[in-house]
C-alpha cells in the first residue's frame, strides 16, 4: 500500500470528487446500486468523496464472500491466524499517522486526537494477538471413573460490525481483531460519514496476509444494515451508535436468531465533591467536555457541582474554555469542527433551546473565530450554567461541545441524579475522599466509572460497555467478554473403552 486508498477510490473526472468502493472478496468493488452519499471535510465543508450505498444484492455478495471464507479460516491453525494478527499490528504501528490523517479529514477531530484513537484501537489488536491463550478451554481428568471432560470455544461464522461516525478506526477495532483472531469472518458496515478508514484497514489486512473474504467492507445506509441484520448466514451483530438505532438493531437481530451486542448513546456525568482539587477538576472537565468537539460516547456533558464550589468551578472552566483554539484539526488547534452541517445546526439549536429554557450561557460557541478556510461545521466550546433536569440540553444526548452545569447540595442528590438518568455509559467522581469514591463506585448505576479520571475508557483487556439505555444485549465489547461473544462453548465428555466398561443401563448418566 503505497498511498491511501489507491485501490479503493475510483478516479474522478474533472473536479468531481472520487468515488469510493466496497471491499468484497479481498479487493475493491465499485458500487452498483446507483445510490451514493457525500463524504465531507468538516473543517472546510468541501465534499471530498462519494461513498456507494449497498443494494440488497451487494449485501448478498458480501455475506457470500464471508461465508465462503469461513471454513478455511476457522480451520487455519491458531499459530497461523495469530501470525497474521501480529503482521497487521506491525503494519498498523508503522502507518498509524496515515490512518490518523484520514480520520481527521473525514471526521474533523484534531490530528493528535485521531492518533490517540488509532493507539487505543491498536490495544485491541494487541489483545487479540493473545488469542491462543484466550481460547484455552478447561480439562478434567477422571471426572467419572475413566471419563475425561474438556471444553473448547469455537467461532460462530460470518459476523457483522456496524459502526458509528465518531471513532472511524477505534470502534471497529474493538470488534474485528477479536472476531478474526477467534476464527470468524467479518463484514464491517462503517458509518457512511467516515468510510475511508475502513477501506484503508481492508488494504492493511490484505498486506498482512489475511485470506480474501475474511474481512469485508460494505458501505451503505439502512439497506445494508437491514440486509445484514436479517441475513440467515450472519451469526452475530456488533453495533455501536445512537440509542434508538441500537434498540432497533438489538430487537431485529435477536428476532432473526442472532447474537447481538448493541452499544448506544450516553449522557455522562462528572460529579465534583466540595473537597476536590478544583483546578484538576476544571482541567479535566474541559478535556472531557470539549475533546473531539464532544463527539465521544464517553464525553462528559453534565457536570454536577456539589455544595458551594459551583461558582468557583464554573469560573475556572469558563476561563479555560475561552482559551481554547477551535479550527482545522490539521493546524494544531485544540478542538475541531463537528462532523456535518446538520450536526452543527443541531448542536447550535440545543444551545438556543437551553438559553430559552432558563440556562445561563456562560461561554457561547455559536459564534467565534475559527482557524480554518472555507465553510467548516464549527461550534466553539460552550458552557451552560444553572441547567435543570427538565431542560432538553440535559435530557437529550447533544453530542457536541456543550458542557452543562447542574448544582446540587449533597452527595446523595448527585448520585440520585445520575441514577435517574436513562443512560448509563460512563461517569466520574472528583474527590480526595476515598470513602466517598468507594461508595460512589458501589452505588452508581453506570457501566464505566472514573475516580478523578474523566473519560474512563477501559483498557482492551477489560470490557467496554454501559448499562441501561447505553447497551442492549448481555455482552460488553472487547476483553474476555468480546472473546466470549465471538465464540460458542462446547464441552466434550469422553471415555476410552477398556474391558471393564460396557453393559446396558438406561438410567441418566451419573458419576461413579
Ligand atoms: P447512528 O446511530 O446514527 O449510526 C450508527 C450506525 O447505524 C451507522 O453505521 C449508520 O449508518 C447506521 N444507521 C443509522 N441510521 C440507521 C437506521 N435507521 N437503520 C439502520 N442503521 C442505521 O450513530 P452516529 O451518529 O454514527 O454515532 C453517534 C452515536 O453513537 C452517539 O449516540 C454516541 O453516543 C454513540 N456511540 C456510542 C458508543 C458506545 O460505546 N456506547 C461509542 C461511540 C458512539
Amino acid at each position: 500500500m503505497t498511498s491511501t486508498l489507491n485501490s479503493t477510490a475510483q478516479a474522478s473526472t474533472g473536479d468531481a470528487p472520487p468515488t469510493l468502493t466496497h471491499w468484497i472478496g479481498g479487493s475493491a468493488r465499485p458500487g452498483t446500486s446507483g445510490r451514493y452519499g457525500d463524504v465531507t471535510d468538516p473543517a472546510t465543508g468541501a465534499v471530498t468523496a462519494r461513498v456507494p450505498f449497498a443494494s440488497t444484492e451487494e449485501v448478498e455478495q458480501a455475506v457470500a464472500a464471508a461465508t465462503a471464507a469461513f471454513p478455511r479460516w476457522r480451520d487455519t491453525s491458531l499459530t497461523k491466524r495469530t501470525q497474521v494478527l501480529f503482521r497487521f499490528r506491525e503494519l498498523l504501528n508503522a502507518r498509524a499517522p496515515e490512518l490518523a490523517a484520514l480520520i481527521t479529514a473525514e471526521h474533523g477531530k484534531v490530528l493528535s486526537d485521531a492518533a490517540g484513537e488509532v493507539a487505543r484501537g491498536q490495544e485491541a489488536v494487541e489483545f487479540a494477538c493473545g488469542m491462543p491463550h484466550l481460547l484455552k478451554g478447561g480439562a478434567t481428568e477422571n471426572a467419572s471413573t475413566g471419563v475425561d471432560v474438556h471444553s473448547v470455544r469455537q467461532p460462530l461464522g460470518p459476523v457483522a460490525v456496524i459502526s458509528p461516525f465518531n471513532f472511524p478506526a477505534m470502534v471497529p477495532m474493538w470488534f474485528f481483531p477479536i472476531a478474526i483472531a477467534a476464527g470468524n469472518t467479518v463484514v464491517l458496515k462503517p458509518s457512511e460519514k467516515v468510510p475511508s478508514a475502513a477501506l484503508w484497514v481492508a488494504e492493511l489486512w490484505r498486506e498482512a496476509g489475511l485470506p480474501d473474504g475474511v474481512f469485508t467492507v460494505l458501505n451503505g445506509d439502512k439497506v445494508a444494515v437491514d440486509g445484514l441484520l436479517t441475513h440467515p448466514d450472519v451469526k452475530a451483530v456488533s453495533f455501536v451508535g445512537s440509542t434508538p438505532i441500537a434498540r432497533y438493531i438489538y430487537e431485529t437481530g435477536t428476532a432473526h436468531g442472532k447474537r447481538v451486542q448493541a452499544l448506544g448513546g450516553a449522557k455522562n456525568h462528572m460529579v465534583v465533591l466540595p473537597d476536590a482539587d478544583l483546578d484538576l477538576a476544571a482541567d479535566q472537565a474541559v478535556n472531557a467536555g470539549f475533546g473531539s468537539a464532544g463527539e465521544r460516547c464517553m464525553a462528559i456533558s453534565a457536570l454536577v457541582a456539589v455544595g458551594d464550589i459551583a461558582d468557583s468551578l464554573v469560573g475556572k472552566i469558563a476561563d479555560r474554555a475561552r482559551g481554547l483554539r477551535t479550527g482545522d484539526g490539521r493546524r494544531g488547534c485544540d478542538m475541531g469542527p463537528l462532523v456535518t452541517r446538520a450536526a452543527q445546526e443541531r448542536v447550535s439549536g440545543y444551545i438556543t433551546a437551553g438559553e430559552s429554557e432558563g440556562a445561563t450561557v456562560v461561554v457561547d460557541g455559536r459564534t467565534g473565530q475559527f482557524d480554518a478556510d472555507g465553510e467548516g461545521f464549527f461550534v466553539g466550546p460552550t458552557l451552560l450554567d444553572g441547567v435543570g433536569t427538565g431542560m432538553s440540553v440535559y435530557s437529550d444526548e447533544i453530542f457536541g461541545p456543550v458542557l452543562s452545569v447542574l448544582r446540587v447540595d449533597t452527595y446523595e442528590q448527585a448520585v440520585d441524579l445520575v441514577n435517574a438518568n436513562p443512560y448509563g455509559n460512563g461517569t466520574a467522581i472528583f474527590t480526595n475522599d476515598g470513602g466517598a469514591a468507594r461508595r460512589f463506585q458501589n452505588e452508581v448505576e453506570v457501566g464505566m466509572i472514573g475516580v478523578n479520571v474523566p473519560v474512563p475508557v477501559p483498557m482492551a483487556y477489560y470490557s467496554f460497555g454501559g448499562w441501561k439505555n447505553s447497551l442492549f444485549g448481555d455482552t460488553h465489547a472487547h476483553g474476555t467478554e468480546g472473546v466470549h461473544f465471538y465464540t460458542r462453548g462446547k464441552v466434550v465428555t469422553s471415555r476410552w473403552l477398556d474391558p471393564s466398561h460396557g453393559g446396558l443401563d438406561l438410567g441418566f448418566p451419573q458419576n461413579s
